[in-house]
């Protein structure tokens, strides 16, 4: 796997074109919304848990094709897991876009192909977009009848 090549791989790409878990779910029992000024990128993230299960994830909102693509991708990897297990993914997905942990050999899945992402620093928030919105959900114990709004301040 070529990890640490271009920014906008074919994998990206093709999440930014059609996103998977894009949506909204009918009944959400945690939700908030990730807002990244510096981009323009606005996404909500909604979850169904049952008990520590991650029963179903969407997303919603609009935003560059990194943030689309990592929140896709962010999606895919954590729908049916345990909170626990996307919790732990989410700090490795960040500590190698951070440049804290290597891409090779990362517990990240295909989100490596985002691991390009770590060269160019405006876009860290980007990539890191939708996993601020989740956990800022899954921190909320009940869906507010507004959603949170989290705004990414320092990527790491
Ligand atoms: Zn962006």
């Amino acid at each position: 796997m070529t990890a640490d090549t271009d920014l906008y791989q074919e994998v990206v790409i093709e999440h930014k074109r059609s996103p998977r878990n894009f949506g909204t779910l009918p009944a959400p029992t945690h939700q908030a919304r990730g807002h990244n000024p510096s981009c323009g990128d606005d996404l909500s993230v909604q979850l169904e848990l049952d008990g520590d299960t991650i029963r179903d994830i969407r997303f919603h909102g609009s935003g560059c094709a990194i943030s689309m693509a990592s929140a896709s991708m962010m999606t895919e990897a954590i729908r049916g897991r345990s909170v626990a297990t996307a919790r732990e993914l989410q700090q490795h997905f960040r500590a190698v876009l951070t440049g804290q942990e290597e891409a090779e050999g990362a517990p990240i899945g295909k989100l490596v192909s985002l691991a390009a992402v770590r060269r160019y620093p405006s876009r860290i928030k980007c990539g890191l977009l939708g996993w601020h919105a989740l956990m800022h959900a899954l921190n909320d114990d009940a869906a507010p009848a507004e959603e949170g709004v989290v705004t990414t301040k320092d990527a790491t």
